[in-house]
């Protein structure tokens, strides 16, 4: 049996989140009501003028410096010229031979997947396709929406692969605030190149196969999947001796297979030529547009914000993924930190520096931080379908109801009661603590009473406890615990109820 190798290599684009479209000043929102959000100069009416939208050109610098590419010297606006019902000018501003960036690479685990270019061009509009009617609608909104298209080389070997570049994007272009990313919404469409190669091949000569194009994965799932299907269909048409016809294929969702769309088709069917209207793109020591100084301001990447917080924090790998997800969630967490070191230093500081303190209990409270935020707070965000920016829960406040636990001030079970006090009522712990009564009973006087009772009102299980059947002292803490509606200090109780247990008759 020979073996393939799969080549995939993608293309992608992002909406930018400019505040106004690529060449006009119309709004950069296509959810206002069809065709209001429009202009003469994005419906390509005869004697406008576009203009370049700084805004686009920044972002897209910004997020080429963050791929490692090299920013042109020397970039131009080319016309794609091609005939659609939702391109009203019957072509398209894209780049063609002088892309803005080129050259970059992004880390994914182990490996590098080469970036080959990075430009920028505008949307078209959306067709609509009533399932009952006879006819379709157009609605222009979209025209004009800035488009970064982001093309690799083809080095990426594998279904999971390729999901992990396209999640590894998404998270960039968040974290880099460039664009919102949502699949779902169109606001970040992959397209995906694959081909099959014998191994032998790929090693000695590195010939590649032909490739197929599939065009509109709206979803993560859908890149892997259709990627996982074209593999088979390839392979099998390969192992019969036949060969892969060159074309692009869509991705049905229901039958999960790929299918044809349509022939390929060569740059020459889109007769490029120079944007006569737009000036080239020129970066130099004269240039407005200080492109080392964008480097200079680039903020911490998700790859190296992960890699700190396994070697600064200790998080394990799966807890680093979920705390990096968000770049607001990661400044919270490293607020929360912040706040628990002072706080630590002010509840221990006696004897040592903060350093020396924080040091001392870090492993501990590292790993309340990950537990409560991880399977409580974050729970309830997703519990109340809310954005986490929008939680009332402050860092200071959660730090401060960390340090409780650390203090044996509550039980798991308070935690939990108190946490989401604090998630509805945004106010912090200590104050709710108060108010509510909810300090865990660590008073001995109080505590003997309740158990004293709980063993004057079971003289069975006491009966048992002291015939050897020491399992029932679960039993009675449980009873001292719902006495005191779960505040008791569980270990004080234990100790009491052993002590108390041998007195008894
Ligand atoms: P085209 O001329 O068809 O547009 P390009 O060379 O511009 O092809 O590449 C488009 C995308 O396809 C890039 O992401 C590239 O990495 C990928 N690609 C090119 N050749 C192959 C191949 N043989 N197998 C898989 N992907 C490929
Ligand atoms: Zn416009
Ligand atoms: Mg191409």
């Amino acid at each position: 049996m020979i073996m393939y190798t799969p080549v995939i290599g993608l293309e992608i684009h992002l909406q930018l989140n400019t505040k106004s479209k690529m060449f006009c000043s119309c709004p950069n929102e296509s959810e206002a009501l069809p065709n209001t959000n429009i202009c003469p100069v994005c419906m390509g009416h005869p004697g406008v003028l576009p203009v370049i939208n700084k805004e686009a050109v920044l972002k897209t610098i910004k997020t080429a410096l963050a791929l490692d590419c090299r920013i042109a010297d020397f970039s131009k606006f080319d016309r794609k010229n091609y005939f659609y019902p939702d391109l009203p000018k019957g072509y398209q501003i894209s780049q063609y031979d002088k892309p803005l960036a080129e050259n970059g690479f992004l880390q994914l685990a182990e490996e590098k997947i080469r970036i080959r270019r990075v430009h920028l061009e505008e949307d078209s509009g959306k067709l609509i396709h009533p399932s009952d009617k006879d006819y379709s609608l157009v609605d222009y909104n979209r025209v004009g929406t800035p488009l970064l298209e982001l093309v690799t080389e083809p080095d990426i070997k594998s279904a999971g692969q390729a999901k992990d570049f396209c999640r590894e994007i998404q998270l960039i272009a968040r974290y880099l605030d460039i664009s919102e990313a949502n699949m779902e919404k169109g606001e970040m469409r992959c397209e995906v190149n694959i081909s099959l190669t014998q191994n032998s091949k790929l090693k000695t000569q590195n010939l590649l196969g032909t490739k197929v194009e599939i065009k509109n994965l709206n979803s993560f799932q859908a890149v892997e999947k259709s990627i996982e299907y074209e593999i088979q269909r390839q392979a099998k048409l390969l192992e019969k001796g036949q060969s892969v016809v060159q074309e692009t294929r869509g991705w049905d969702e229901e039958k999960n297979q790929t299918f044809f769309q349509r022939g390929k088709e060569e740059a020459h069917d889109y007769r490029y030529f120079p944007e006569p209207d737009l000036p080239p793109l020129v970066f130099n020591k004269d240039s407005p547009i200080n492109i080392e100084g964008i480097r200079k301001s680039l903020l911490e990447l998700p790859r190296a914000k992960r890699e700190r917080f396994q070697r600064e924090y200790g998080f394990n790998s799966k807890e680093v993924r979920i705390l990096t997800d968000a770049k607001e969630l990661a400044d919270y967490v490293e607020k929360v930190i912040s706040e628990l070191r002072t706080w630590i230093y002010s509840l221990e500081g006696v004897e040592g520096t903060e350093e020396e303190i924080w040091q001392k209990n870090k492993k501990r409270l590292i790993k309340l931080v990950a537990n409560w935020l991880i399977n409580r707070l974050l729970a309830l965000v997703h519990e109340k379908g809310i954005k986490f920016k929008e939680i009332k829960i402050t860092p200071e406040d959660f730090a401060e109801f960390i340090t409780f636990f650390h203090q044996g001030r509550i039980s798991s079970r308070l935690g939990r009661v108190l946490l989401g006090k604090m998630f509805t009522a945004g106010r912090d712990p200590s104050r709710i603590m108060d108010e509510e009564s909810l300090e865990q009973v660590s008073d001995e006087e109080e505590l003997i009473d309740i158990v004293e009772k709980v063993i004057k009102n079971n003289p069975d299980v006491v009966q048992d406890y002291k015939k050897g059947k020491v399992n029932v002292l679960k039993f009675l803490i449980g009873q001292v615990m719902k006495e005191t509606g779960g505040r008791a200090n569980p270990p004080m109780v234990e100790e009491l109820l052993k002590k108390k247990l041998v007195g008894s008759s």
